[in-house]
């Protein structure tokens, strides 16, 4: 029938406006600013039209939500940034706009090149967040990070260097708790079979 259509719709928009006073009546003060109310908005057992008070309360981020890209450093005894990135430039190659740029070290009497980025600069304003830098890095030294709230009134300030980069590997796991503990046994893995190749080679055979 024609224009019935528009009727489902009102009488949908209407059943929506209705949900929102039954879900506030449920659970009142809770329903806004409070992680439980924030976990039930996000559920599928939502009812009604709700408005995020952002920014005084937000959505969680899922695990695999993506931004800018972060390289991870290691933590030392000593408190010290032991970098994972060997500046092999793969992440570079693969960055589908071209935003990232690498100055490898070098040794400062022979000028050798040495497996550590001098200086790593990612453009945060061509960066389309794409991950592809994070998916080819054969180190898992550059992740996507969840942090969105970049914004800055200066444009010069989004040319991101190492410093601002750089997190521990803890932050990491923290955003990314599964792919961290998945990624960990797999490296573990790699590291076993290493040393048991080299152990197997320094054998002398009989
Ligand atoms: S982040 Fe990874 S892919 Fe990029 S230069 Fe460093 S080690 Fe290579
Ligand atoms: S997320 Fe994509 S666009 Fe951004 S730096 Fe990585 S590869 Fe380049």
């Amino acid at each position: 029938m024609y224009g019935f259509g528009i009727i489902k719709s009102l009488l949908l928009a209407l059943q929506h406006f209705f949900g929102t006073y039954w879900d506030d009546f449920r659970y009142g003060r809770k329903r806004y600013k409070t992680p439980e109310g924030i976990a039930h908005r996000s559920s599928k057992n939502a009812r009604g039209i709700f408005t995020i008070q952002y920014p005084e309360e937000k959505l969680p981020t899922p695990e695999e939500f993506r931004y800018i890209p972060f390289l991870l450093y290691e933590e030392g005894p000593n408190g010290e940034k032991v970098d994972r990135c060997t500046s092999c430039g793969i992440c570079a190659k693969v960055c589908p706009p071209q935003c990232i740029w690498i100055v490898r070290s070098t040794e400062p009497v022979t000028g050798k090149p040495i497996p550590a980025p001098k200086e790593f600069y990612i453009d945060v304003d061509i960066c389309m967040n794409c991950g592809l830098c994070a998916e080819y890095c054969p180190f898992d030294a550059i992740k996507m990070d969840h942090d969105y709230e970049i914004s800055v009134y200066d444009r010069a300030n989004n040319m991101y260097d190492k410093e601002k980069l750089s997190k521990p590997v803890s932050y990491y796991a923290s955003i990314r708790p599964t792919n961290f503990v998945s990624e960990e046994k797999a490296r573990k893995e790699v590291e076993a079979a290493r040393a048991a190749a080299k152990a197997a080679q320094s054998t002398p055979s009989s």
